[in-house]
Parts: C-alpha cells; structure tokens; sequence
C-alpha cells in the first residue's frame, strides 16, 4: 500500500512549500523508502510551458518532455531522482481530459458533474504517478482558504476515506509573522488556517512553522492548546541562509521519524548525512569566492524576479560550488546594458555564462560578452540560445561570415547559422508552434579527446545501460555507443550546412545528436586555445543534484577559480 505526505500551506503563500516538501522527500529516502513528489497547481493553463517566467520563476523541463513547475526541480534536485511530467498536475489538464472524454462519448450518456467526476480524474492522476514508490509527496499549490484549491482538498479527503488515515499524513507550513510595532512573533494566523483546513475535513498531523526567527516553547505550546495538536509536533522552520540546510534543521526536530511513526512505518535504514552536510560545509567555509557574471535579459525587472527566472543555473553552480569548495557569486548583467555602454562592465568577472532565452532583446550585448569572454581568455558557458549565439559570434568575427545569425533574430541573414529544421518549418507555417520545440532527454555522443568528454566522463556521466527509460527518438541513431544525455528546450538549432566550415576555422564540435532521420544536431562546442570555452544545446542545469554536480558546470567552476 503506497503512503502519501500531503504538504499544504496556510497564511501566505512563497514560505518554501516546495524547498520543505523536497526536503521532507529527501529524509524519508535516508530512512531507505522510495520517495517522489507530486505538484498541484490550481491554475487553468495546461502546463507551465506557456507561462511568463518574470511572474512564475523558470520553467522545469522533464526528461520527457514536460514544462512542468519549478517546484518539482527542488524534488528532483534533493531527492536526486527523474520525475516525469505526469506528476505535475493542473487544473487545465484535469478538465481537458475530463471534456476530452466526454466529446468521446466515454461518460456513455452519463451528466458529467463537478463530484464525482472531477475528483475522479484527480485521483486517478494521483495514483498514476505514485506507482513504483513507496512514499508520495503531495504538495498543493496555493493557500488553504483558495476557492481553487478546493476540488483537490476534497479529493484527498476522499482517498484518506478509501486508503485509511494510517496511510496518509497532513504537513501544513505556516508562517509566523512579526508585526514590527510589537516585535512579538504571532501565532492567530496559523490558528485559523488550521481551522481553514478543518472546514475540509482535514486535521494537520505536523505544523511546519516558518518565520523570519525559530518558534520559541511560549508559542509552540500556544499552538497546541489552540489548535489541538500536540507540541511535538509543531516543528520550528526558521529562514536560512542555505536550502540545503532545510533537511538538516528538520532532522534536528526528528521530523523523519515523527512522519514514518504517522505512518506506521518504521525507518528500513539509518540516515547517513555525511556527505550531504560535509558539501554544506565547503559551501559556508569557500576557500575562493569567483565573481561569475550572469548576462541575461530580464534583469531590469528588479532581483525578485531574478532568482527565479534563472534558478536551475543558480542551482547548478552551487551545486559544483558546494564540491569544489567555492561559492560562486553570482552578478546580474542586463545584456541591454552592454547594447548600451559596451563590455566596461564585463571587466574582472572571473566568468561568464549566457543561459537560454527566447526572442529578439539584448541578443547584440550577449554577442559582445561572448566574443569578450573568447578573445580576454575568461571561462565561458553557453547554454542553449547561449551556444547558438556563441556559434554566431565565432561565424561572424573568425569564420568570416558577415552578418552570420540566428534566423530566430534576422530571418533574412545571408549565413543562417543557427535555423529552424525543415521538418519544424512546416509545422510552424501551420502555427503549430506546441509541435515545434526540442523539449526533454536527448543522447549525445562525444568525441574522445574533447575537454567535454573529460568532464563527463570524469563526473561518470557517460552511459551506456538507460536506454530502457527513455523512449528510442530520444537516442537517435548511434544507440549503441556510449552517450550523455541532457535536458533540453529549444526550436532553434545550429544549422548542420555550415558545421564543416566553422570546424575548418578551429571551432570544435565536440559532440552530436543523430535524429532518427539522420540529420545531425550538435550539442556541445569548446575552444582548443582557451581556459575554458564550453557551450551546448542543452540544459544540463535541469540534471544537477546537490551531490552531483552538471559535468559542464564543474569544469566551468574551476576554470573561474584559477589565476
Ligand atoms: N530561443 C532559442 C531557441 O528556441 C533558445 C532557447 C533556449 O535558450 N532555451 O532555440
């Protein structure tokens, strides 16, 4: 019989819903079950795919192919596992298919209602995504007292019914205010979230209490006589500095056992937290702090947004900090910026990374960085519209092709370098621009003797046996020899028609995917005479963990750290 965690929040929302269910994912793993993690978002959209990054953060991108919330990134990233798209779960995609079905005349004449047919629908996408874990988190988007939350409280209302309450524990995350005037921290907030989710049915078996300072016996206790829930099970969840740090803290409250002891489970084996704090460690005490310079195009929108626009590339360098022992810093570059006062800004950066974007803004000053980065010698990481811009600079300005660019940029320049396919064309000509991205897992295949090949191998990334988990487009041709395989999100690509003569010109392909229909698709590019110069089509962001660090960012890391 599967288990679920149920995460919901009260008072506000942004308190670390996602960090807490990751991390509470992550300690039940320790005690040797299965974890895995389910999102509901009560929005109408069918998926985050569609969704403004400046409002919702970054997009998340499945190995198969979902665009999925960014909260499931933090549960891939703790837990360290692959989550498919399914158990990211919408509103939209609940009555799509419910209507979807009923258009099919499925419902055999039947009224399609609201109950039961919706929380049906939910149910059913519920257990479609826990088979094969033991334990299922389920974190509901929102704050309790949403009207959309509704249908999905009552549904898990419905499976506590059906499952047994021994099989089922309630985490609300709270948030703990302290009103400047009184300087005291308040505890009426969360009482009435806790009687806001009573009016559902549901009693919160543990309280997860954020706040700007840890929660002290006076108010813990208060929380037990108000709310009836014993204070042991009131967990104190103060800000930290460190994430990473957020499984820890919990631990400190045995917040692991009290959840297992819940759930009539008892831990199979003992946490080990060594490695895990040992990288907290060097990532508090860093023995070098490299200034890496961040050149992007919605940094005028103010540093709220910021973080989450670009969290998987935040994540991913502290990641490879955390192994080498250097915190990255990361700095901000509107590339509108460079457009407007030239490379000055660019100066003692001790690196540079252009991550992914899409349309035609700031793309010249994001050309200018790259061709500074190449000819001063500073590490450089190109991810995705990153390495076909990369590829555009070194068309232009060593390869000679005036006026090389990307058609996504100039339709009508004469070197289209980097170009939509063919097949996608037509496919776009009918405005079906869903069918047209290069969106999940993908295999590449490196040549030896690349300084590419050497970082993956060296991380022990280069695979041969995970073919069964990955549907057989997404190898291409070459299945049988070894490959990488990297996440990806993109419509354009580097045109194969001008490959052989940007190799003539020294640039180095350092590796391709092969499409079933042949046509080759680079993936990754580096420079021979530089520190380290690296670009590629992908997203290895999307596969970093805490403990294993993207290849291409840890070689990236150290390049920054040396003199
Ligand atoms: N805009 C580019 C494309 O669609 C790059 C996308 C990206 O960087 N994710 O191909």
């Amino acid at each position: 019989m599967e288990k679920y965690v149920v995460v919901i929040g009260g008072v506000i929302s942004g308190v670390g819903k996602g960090i807490a269910t990751a991390s509470i994912g992550k300690i039940l793993t320790e005690y040797g079950y299965s974890a895995t993690g389910i999102k509901i978002d009560p929005y109408i959209n069918y998926d985050a795919g569609t969704l403004r990054p400046t409002e919702h953060g970054e997009v998340w991108v499945t190995n198969d192919g979902g665009e999925i919330d960014q909260d499931l990134g933090s549960y891939e990233r703790f837990i360290g596992i692959d989550i498919p798209k399914s158990n990211n779960i919408t509103t939209g995609q609940i009555y799509k298919e419910v209507i979807d079905r009923e258009r099919r005349g499925e419902y055999l004449g039947e009224t399609v209602q609201f109950i039961p047919h919706i929380p049906n629908e939910i149910k059913h996408r519920i257990k479609l995504a826990s088979k094969s874990h033991d334990i299922i988190l389920i974190e509901v988007g929102g704050t309790v007292g949403d009207y959309e939350n509704i249908p999905f409280l009552f549904t898990i209302k419905g499976l506590e019914r059906e499952i047994g309450k021994e099989n089922i524990v309630y985490v609300l995350i709270s948030y703990l205010p302290v009103p400047t005037h009184i300087r005291e921290m308040k505890t009426k907030p969360t009482q009435q979230a806790i009687k806001l989710l009573q009016e559902n049915g549901i009693i919160p078996d543990i309280i997860l209490c954020r706040g700007k300072e840890p929660l002290d016996d006076v108010r813990r206790k208060k929380i037990e006589t108000y709310a009836n829930i014993k204070h042991e099970f009131v967990i104190s969840a103060p800000d930290i500095k460190l994430v990473y740090d957020v499984p820890i803290n919990f631990e400190r409250e045995h917040l692991g056992k009290k959840i297992l002891d819940k759930l009539n489970l008892k831990p199979k084996t003992e946490p080990s937290w060594r490695e895990w704090k040992k990288a907290i460690k060097r990532l508090k005490n860093p023995v070098a702090r490299p200034k890496i310079g961040m050149v992007g195009k919605y940094i005028s929108l103010g540093d709220f947004e910021l973080k989450d626009v670009y969290i998987s590339i935040n994540e991913a360098l502290q990641h490879a900090g955390a192994k080498l022992g250097t915190r990255p810093k990361i700095i901000w570059i509107d590339s509108k910026e460079i457009e407007k006062s030239g490379t000055s800004i660019l100066k003692g950066l001790d690196g540079i990374i252009i991550p992914g974007g899409f349309g035609t803004t700031g793309i010249s000053g994001k050309i200018k960085a790259i061709k500074y980065a190449r000819e001063n010698k500073v590490p450089f990481l190109g991810l995705c519209l990153g390495m076909q811009l990369a590829v555009v600079e070194y068309a232009r300005n060593v390869a000679g092709l005036k006026g090389a660019h990307t058609t996504e940029v100039d339709p009508k320049t004469p070197y289209p370098v980097v170009d939509i396919l063919k097949s996608q064309r037509k496919i776009m000509e009918e405005s079906r621009y869903g069918g047209t991205m290069r969106l999940g897992a993908y295999a590449a295949y490196l040549k030896k003797q690349t300084l590419v090949y050497k970082l993956y191998q060296k991380e022990k990334r280069i695979e041969k046996d995970m073919k069964k988990r990955l549907e057989p487009f997404r190898f291409g041709k070459k299945a049988n020899s070894p490959y990488v395989i990297e996440r990806h999100r993109h419509r354009y690509e580097i045109s194969p028609n001008f490959i052989k003569k940007l190799e003539e010109k020294g640039l180095l392909f350092s590796g391709f995917h092969y499409r079933l229909d042949s046509t080759k698709l680079a993936e990754f590019i580096e420079l021979k005479e530089h520190p380290f110069f690296v670009a590629t089509q992908s997203h290895p962001e999307f596969r970093s963990r805490f403990l294993s660090p993207a290849p291409l960012f840890l070689g990236f890391l150290k390049a920054t750290a040396k003199d």
